[in-house]
């Protein structure tokens, strides 16, 4: 794993372009200036590791855009010390960034492999989130209430159970729709009992599969 010049530059470059399209949160920047993208990649997509895309990983899965990411990151306000649910860890690259930003990171990844590669990479990078393998769709009540919930994955609804696993002033982030596109939600839990929901653009999302999410 060689994180040369030339990468640091291409870096430098995505994050200028991330500016360019309306992210303004400096230290989400700084994080995607500093987590190494090509890390994550398959060989065969190296040369383009830093162009604002998403690219396959094994299993039908992808790594998201980094505009998605910093999109998403953003809208978590992330605090040092929050305590955060990242739903779909993917490559890991998303919870690298949250990692860089202070957080203290509980993710979880529905396919075994995925979740088992994403570990030995990080580990491999000196990051130590928590794993977990299993359903995210329905949280994970044994480690709640969580300061931020972030889902990766495109659901078809919000699920109660993960407004249900934030602390009173926290925020959960998901893309809500259907196959084709979702909206990104932001619902802020204001007491006990209520919620906020703010609505932000489309994207485009792979499935949450599980229980409240895609069958
Ligand atoms: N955050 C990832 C990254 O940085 O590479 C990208 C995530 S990818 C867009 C969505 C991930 O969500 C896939 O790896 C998929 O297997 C996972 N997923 C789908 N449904 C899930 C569920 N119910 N629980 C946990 N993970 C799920």
């Amino acid at each position: 794993m060689i994180d040369s010049y030339r990468h640091k530059g291409l870096r430098r470059a995505l994050v200028k372009k991330l500016k360019a399209k309306g992210i303004q949160d400096e230290r989400v920047l700084e994080a995607i200036n500093t987590v190494p993208r090509h890390f994550f990649l398959d060989t065969a997509f190296l040369e383009k590791s830093y162009e604002d895309i998403a690219f396959p990983i094994e299993e039908g899965q992808t790594i998201s855009q980094p505009y998605t990411v910093a999109f998403q990151t953003q809208l978590l306000e992330v605090d040092r010390g929050d305590k955060i649910l990242e739903i779909g860890t993917g490559s890991g690259y998303q919870c690298c960034i949250l990692l860089e930003l202070g957080a203290t990171v509980f993710t979880i990844e529905y396919n075994q492999r995925l979740s088992h590669k994403a570990r030995a990479l990080l580990h491999k990078m000196g990051y130590r989130p928590k794993f977990i393998c299993g359903d995210g769709s329905k949280g994970l009540a044994a480690f709640a209430p969580f300061d931020k919930i972030l889902v990766t994955a495109g659901a078809p609804i919000v699920p109660q159970t993960l407004k249900d696993q934030l602390k009173v002033g926290g925020y959960l982030v998901i893309p809500v729709g259907d196959h084709k596109s979702q909206k990104m939600l932001r619902i802020t839990r204001l007491s006990e009992t209520e919620y906020e929901e703010e609505s932000f653009q489309n994207f485009k999302f792979v499935p949450l599969l599980g229980e409240y999410g895609w069958k």
